[in-house]
């Protein structure tokens, strides 16, 4: 098969295009390396079935030859990368969809959306199942990716009904593993960095919120799954086991081998209180469920942030400066990052 992947230097994205790689596929990843990264990519422009194109998605996509499917994970998804970026956040949501949905109308692709848990804001049904509409605050903080999300998985929809695209939805609850960026300000790089560092974890409100917690790989496995199968979804993808952040912060110190200290902050707006996903339909529709137990994934992520000490300190250096806050610390944008948007 030929796969486009939008983000594809991204933590999950490059993820997904080495899989594809590896199992014979070629892929042709597209990312405006925003938060991807080139090093993410790197060891597979060697490779003669894949290719880079450094394109924004908002703007235009365009590739030559067949596309058999398109794997549209292109956007920010770390809160505070949101945040810094909430404009772009909404216009990779929804021109950057409605683009890469139309190179898949023109190509007769396959198209699987990334979406995510956000679409559930701080759900009142607990766990989450895929029938539950959510409860998000249409003018928050975290709107500018829940709704982007929402309006990606409806025009997702109506470019199904309208124009017979087949189109597929995975709603992806927290996955973490090597590859997240050490100043990405996610709970599990913020923590394994404070670790390594000899820093005290930054525990945002009581630590008393829950989040699931998947492994990169079982993730990639479930997508591949969604792309093979003729299924519209929208169907969750994540690990089952729950815990609170307080909970992770004592496992990341165990793993990590160092007392832990914690330090409390505030718990930013709109903080979801408690997520877990409902995976009964992945398992019976696409047959997957996780299978990397969270010590052992949590593992994997520590030595891989060990082996780039640079990059940790520095993360370290910001995260003690404030510099990767959460939500609510947010300091807009300045008018210059805005310009270019402002100016198309
Ligand atoms: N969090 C925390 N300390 C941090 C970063 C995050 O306590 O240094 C909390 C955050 O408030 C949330 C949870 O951890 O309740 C997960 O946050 P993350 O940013 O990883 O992703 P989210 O699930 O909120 O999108």
């Amino acid at each position: 098969m030929r796969v486009l992947v939008t983000g594809g230097a991204g933590f999950i994205g490059s993820h997904l295009c080495e899989r594809l790689i590896a199992r014979g596929d070629q892929v042709v990843c597209v990312d405006d390396l925003s938060s991807g990264r080139h090093d993410n990519i790197a060891d597979l422009l060697g490779s003669d079935r894949f290719e880079f194109l450094h394109q924004d998605i908002t703007e235009r996509l365009d590739v030559e030859g067949s596309v058999d499917a398109v794997m549209h994970l292109a956007s920010p998804a770390s809160p505070p990368d949101y945040l810094r970026r909430p404009l772009e956040t909404l216009a990779v949501g929804s021109r950057g969809t409605e683009n890469a949905l139309r190179l898949a109308h023109r190509h007769g692709a396959r198209f699987v959306l990334a979406s995510t848990s956000e679409v559930y804001g701080d759900p009142a049904i607990h766990p989450q199942c895929e029938d539950y509409w959510g409860n998000v605050n249409p003018v928050g903080p975290r709107s500018v990716y829940d709704e982007a999300k929402r309006y990606a998985e409806a025009v997702t929809f109506a470019y199904r009904r309208a124009l017979g695209v087949d189109t597929g939805i995975v709603r992806i609850f927290n996955t973490y593993g090597p590859r997240m960026r050490a100043d990405d300000g996610r709970v599990v790089s913020s923590f394994l960095v404070q670790a390594l560092s000899g820093e005290p974890l930054t525990i945002y409100g009581d630590g008393s919120q829950t989040r699931s917690f998947c492994y990169v790989d079982d993730l990639v496995t479930a997508l591949l799954a969604m792309m093979e199968s003729g299924e519209a979804g929208p169907i969750n993808c994540g690990n089952p086991q729950e815990r609170t952040v307080a909970e992770l912060a004592t496992l990341v110190g165990e793993i990590a081998g160092c007392p832990v200290v914690t330090e409390h902050h505030d718990l930013p707006q709109d903080d979801p209180t408690r997520r877990r996903p409902d995976i009964a339909l992945a398992r019976t529709r696409l047959g997957w469920s996780p299978q990397i137990e969270i010590e052992d994934g949590l593992r994997r992520t520590a030595a891989w942030f060990a082996s780039r000490p640079e990059e940790v300190a520095a993360a370290a250096a910001d995260l003690r400066g404030g510099q990767l806050g959460a939500p609510h610390d947010a300091q807009p944008g300045g008018h210059d990052q805005h310009a270019a948007l402002l100016a198309g």
